[in-house]
């Protein structure tokens, strides 16, 4: 998927996370975003990339694009760094659930992620679609729906 729709997609879980839970809504939106885009400093042509070349580069080296940085071990291990770094649940659960969110988004590619990694296994869901394919532009419509929905949700009241 591309950076546009990790970002949207990001937007549309941690909304509606805000939604059902009672961390602070803004903090954990604008971490959202940012966890969306993470996982792809994998990939130096990404957003994420881009910033972080040198970075982006070993990473790639040593992993793969959408191995280490796409698995649920990544995943525990964000969860155990921002812990022990970050002194706000908001801003660590929303990174998490952008990051999850990405993951789903990654899914639903032909390549898939290696979401078990170390172990080889390619997991995606059993219909897929091309980065950049109509399909995406109907994911990206849909969770911009998503994200405006559960956007009133939560930031309503304030409107
Ligand atoms: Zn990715």
């Amino acid at each position: 998927m591309t950076g546009n729709t990790h970002i949207i997609g990001g937007l549309a879980a941690s909304l509606a996370f805000a939604q059902v839970s009672n961390y602070d809504p803004v903090l954990l939106v604008g971490a959202g975003v940012v966890g969306a885009i993470f996982p792809d400093i994998c990939h130096g042509g990404s957003k994420i990339g881009r910033k972080f070349k040198v970075l982006s580069k070993v990473i790639n080296t040593l992993f793969g694009h959408r191995s280490f940085t796409h698995s649920l071990l990544f995943l525990v291990l964000m969860a155990f760094l921002l812990n022990g770094f970050i002194n706000n649940d908001s801003i660590i659960l929303g990174f998490l659930v952008g990051m999850a969110s990405h993951y789903i988004l990654d899914m639903a590619t032909k390549n898939g992620i290696k979401l078990l990694y170390p172990l080889k296994i390619t997991v995606r869901f059993p219909v897929t679609t091309r980065t950049g394919g109509t399909v995406e532009y109907v994911v990206f419509a849909a969770l911009s729906v998503l994200t405006v929905y559960f956007g009133y949700g939560v930031f309503g009241k304030y409107i």
